[in-house]
């Protein structure tokens, strides 16, 4: 009889309201994509809630590549998804993709400035690296701020380097402006610290004058790109 009743008291997953149950697949889908793609052939309730908008949006891509090749339709069918369900990562890809490629450069940007703006760390760096090579006095001083004050970037640009160069890597890099030659940020005449023993390119010198520090994150950039 207690064990009747203990059984009775259980309450199934079913039977979660379902903004609870989104939830629930919202946090398995933010750790893995392969547990989420497993919890949608579970059952049709599953399926069903997992096509929520909160769903798409927070999905980890750790999983997927960044270039997929060959070409998978399903797997870009789902990536439009993300994108278009806000997915901070998924923008971060397409508009990193597209800028350097030289494609859709205007919605590349929009994109970048989406996911930035959502608290995207490399997106934040991104943008700092592209408005300081697209140029102008303006958008270059909003370059280097972005990489200099941003409060995302704090302690992450060592990081956020390494990603994108990892990811200028992997694509053909077509936008004249980074044919161009390269932006200088310092203006000062003071003398600049250099190292007497080449660096590794994934380093950057620390420098106490800013237009010095986004200058050397140019050079760490620029050793990534092919042609220069
Ligand atoms: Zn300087």
């Amino acid at each position: 009889m207690a064990n009747a009743q203990k059984r009775s008291s259980r309450t199934s997953i079913l039977s979660l309201p379902t903004e609870v149950l989104s939830e629930v697949l919202a946090r398995v889908a933010s750790s893995s994509s392969a547990d989420l793609f497993r919890a949608k052939l579970c059952c049709k309730l599953f399926n069903e809630v997992s096509e929520a908008k909160n769903i798409y949006q927070r999905v980890s891509l750790d999983r997927f590549e960044i270039v997929p090749w060959p070409k998978n339709h399903k797997v870009s069918r789902f990536l439009k998804k993300c994108r278009q369900s806000k997915n901070p990562e998924a923008l971060y890809r397409k508009g990193v993709v597209d800028f350097f490629s030289d494609k859709h450069e205007d919605s590349a940007l929009e994109n970048l400035e989406e996911a930035a703006n959502s608290g995207h760390a490399d997106a934040a760096y991104a943008l700092g690296i592209i408005y300081i090579f697209v140029g102008g006095d303006e958008l270059k001083r909003k370059g280097m701020r972005l990489l200099m004050k941003s409060r995302l970037l704090q302690g992450r640009v060592n990081l956020c380097r390494q990603n994108l160069r990892a990811l200028l890597r992997m694509i053909w890099v077509k936008n004249p402006v980074f044919l161009n030659p390269t932006p200088i940020c310092c203006a000062m005449t003071h003398e600049r610290k250099t190292s007497s023993w080449p660096m590794h390119p994934d380093e950057v010198e620390e420098s106490t004058c800013e237009g010095c520090a986004c200058d050397e994150e140019i050079r760490a950039i620029c050793a990534a790109l092919p042609y220069r």
